[in-house]
């Protein structure tokens, strides 16, 4: 989608810390990194929230959950230890770029509530 800054990062039209592409996926550092591991995942075709997805999508977010975050939290080394995933979605969500990305966070101990 033209104007969408994380459908350029999937084209690489600009740059980011890749750390991770497929085919449907790719995962880069975020930009301000809220915990020693802060990475967002996302698909590379352009659905702007969890609220966007189709029946057709499914294959591909159980791909990103089941397949693509733990493979990259053992590669990023908080598997042993433990991290989190957040999909900020809509206004309350606090959501800020309107392509579907899950935040992958980890490397220090997570609070709750998250505010
Ligand atoms: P959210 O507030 O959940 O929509 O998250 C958007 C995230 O994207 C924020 O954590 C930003 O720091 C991050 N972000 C925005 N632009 C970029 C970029 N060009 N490269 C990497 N991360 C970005
Ligand atoms: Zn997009």
């Amino acid at each position: 989608m033209a104007d969408c800054i994380f459908c350029k990062i999937a084209g690489k039209e600009i740059p980011s810390g890749m750390v991770y592409e497929d085919d449907r996926v790719v995962a880069f550092k975020d930009l301000e990194p809220q915990a020693p591991v802060h990475v967002l995942v996302i698909p590379k075709k352009h659905v702007e929230s969890i609220l966007a997805l189709q029946e057709e999508d499914k294959e591909l977010i159980g791909h990103i959950l089941c397949e693509v975050v733990p493979k990259l939290a053992k590669e990023l080394g908080v598997d042993a230890k433990g991290f989190r995933i957040v999909a900020n979605t809509g206004e309350d969500g606090n959501q800020t770029v309107k392509h579907l990305h899950f935040h992958l966070l980890g490397g220090r101990s997570m609070q709750w509530p998250p505010g």
